[in-house]
């Protein structure tokens, strides 16, 4: 293990002016925080759109937002990321004319398809990373700039969902530098062939947490602009607190049921190293934030309720289901030729329930309900929807029922009727199903029996 740590920069973090200075308070704090990975600039205002939403509109002449019903053209996207980055080097005081300049000659670039889309929407990270590092510099913190495409951060051709390769990782360990914090932009990598291809969405985590993962740093901190992992929504719940330690294994299961605060691959590289998660917030870094760890002790019954809305069920009946063999295997086969992911599948003897978002179901569901009786010729058929599924995680549910009982009792208490219950194979989360329309009130009474 190497003493240094690598801490990533999200969107809100290096926003502006005013951000990117937290940001260097924050790194020459620690002499330990030698590599910086850098989000695009976050948005100023919610209103606005993403910059790197503009960047890929740009890249579709158009089309990004037109198909979300914003109008936005291409050439105001354009002038909007423009006049960002100016902004952005005016109120750095840097030298930065020739940096946008470079920015503009890469707004008009002639690729095509999605090796274009993928080149636009790395130019967010691109280019801050670059003047992030010219910022540093000139404040007399002596960082540089390491770009992915000339350290050979190498990723496969998936354009828009890459796959960092394993040929990158004696790369990455060279990255660390006495004299200098290194800036690195996160998001995209270059390809054999030397083309920019970008990991999916909000993969600025990857970055850095591949990056931790080569350097096998010690720590990799998650700079963002909330105080950690809530135990539930603190939009929904207002009393909900920062959990401060989680399993990996905790925030994986929070995260895939609607936890939105760390990208859920990221962890794998930093888990099969062990290296410690800390999100923290630049905005208030006295906040303890979250660390994820390895182990955590004491195991604690239930640490955080995840909630997921938009959830339907495709119900099913026909006597002695559960004894034709290749029932269930052919139902899920269905489901994967539609491209629809299940997310649970109960089962009995004579009936059989999937779990899916709903909105996959969204001009598909008469074609998937023909196939369905076609080929598996259900006595009784009925899909519900507008469900919320609520999950309560812990490691310290294996083998502890009680808290699962709690749950369950308090709602029925409460007259909140239960849709689904579904107990985790790894007995560290349960999942209660309900209408969403008493979805907010289940969660507050499951946080007051089994946390608050
Ligand atoms: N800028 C990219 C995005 O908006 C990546 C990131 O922020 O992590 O998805």
């Amino acid at each position: 293990m190497s003493e240094l740590v690598v801490c990533k920069f999200g969107g809100s973090s290096v926003a502006s002016a005013t951000q990117i200075e937290k940001v260097r308070k924050i790194v020459t704090e620690d002499p330990l925080r030698r590599i910086v990975v850098v989000s695009a600039p976050g948005r100023i205002d919610p209103k606005e759109q993403k910059l790197t939403d503009h960047l890929i509109n740009i890249a579709t002449d158009g089309a990004h937002f037109r198909d979300q019903r914003v109008t936005i053209n291409s050439a105001q996207s354009k002038q909007a990321v423009v006049t960002r980055f100016e902004r952005i080097v005016e109120d750095l005081g840097i030298h930065g004319d020739e940096i946008v300049s470079e920015l503009r000659r890469d707004l008009d670039c002639d690729l095509r398809g999605d090796r274009r889309v993928a080149f636009l929407a790395s130019r967010g990270e691109h280019y801050n990373a670059r003047l992030i590092a010219a910022y540093f510099e000139k404040c007399g913190t002596k960082a540089r700039a390491r770009l992915p495409e000339e350290f050979g951060f190498t990723v496969n051709s998936e354009y828009l969902d890459a796959r960092l390769l394993p040929i990158s990782y004696e790369n990455i360990a060279s990255l660390p530098e006495d004299d200098a914090v290194v800036v690195v932009p996160g998001f995209y990598g270059v390809t054999e062939g030397g083309d920019i291809a970008v990991f999916s969405r909000g993969g600025s985590d990857l970055t850095g947490s591949e990056i931790a993962y080569a350097v096998d740093a010690s720590r990799y901190e998650n700079w963002t602009d909330v105080s950690g992992v809530f135990e539930a929504d603190p939009r929904l719940i207002k009393k909900a607190q920062a959990i401060p330690r989680l399993t990996f294994k905790e925030i994986r299961l929070l995260s895939s049921k609607g936890f939105n605060v760390f990208h859920l691959n990221a962890m794998l590289p930093c888990r099969q190293r062990k290296i410690p998660i800390h999100i923290r917030n630049t905005n208030r870094p006295e906040d303890q934030g979250t660390l994820i760890l390895s182990e955590r002790v004491p195991e604690e019954g239930v640490v955080g309720i995840a909630r997921l809305d938009n959830v339907a069920y495709i119900y099913m009946q026909k006597d002695q289901l559960g004894e034709e063999i290749g029932f269930t295997a052919e139902l899920l086969r269905i489901f994967q030729d539609f491209g629809i992911q299940t997310y649970h599948y109960p089962t009995d003897k004579d009936d059989i329930a999937v779990v899916v978002n709903q909105q996959d179901l969204t001009g598909t569901i008469n074609d998937l309900r023909r196939r369905i009786e076609q080929k598996l010729k259900p006595d009784f058929m009925d899909v519900v929807y507008n469900l919320s599924i609520l999950t309560p995680v812990g490691m310290g549910l294996k083998g502890n029922s009680y808290p699962m009982v709690a749950a369950l009792s308090a709602l029925g208490d409460a007259h909140i009727p239960i849709e689904m219950v579904d107990l985790s194979p790894s007995q560290i989360c349960f999942h209660i199903g309900v209408q969403y329309a008493v979805g907010d009130a289940a969660l507050q009474i499951l946080y007051d029996t089994l946390i608050g």
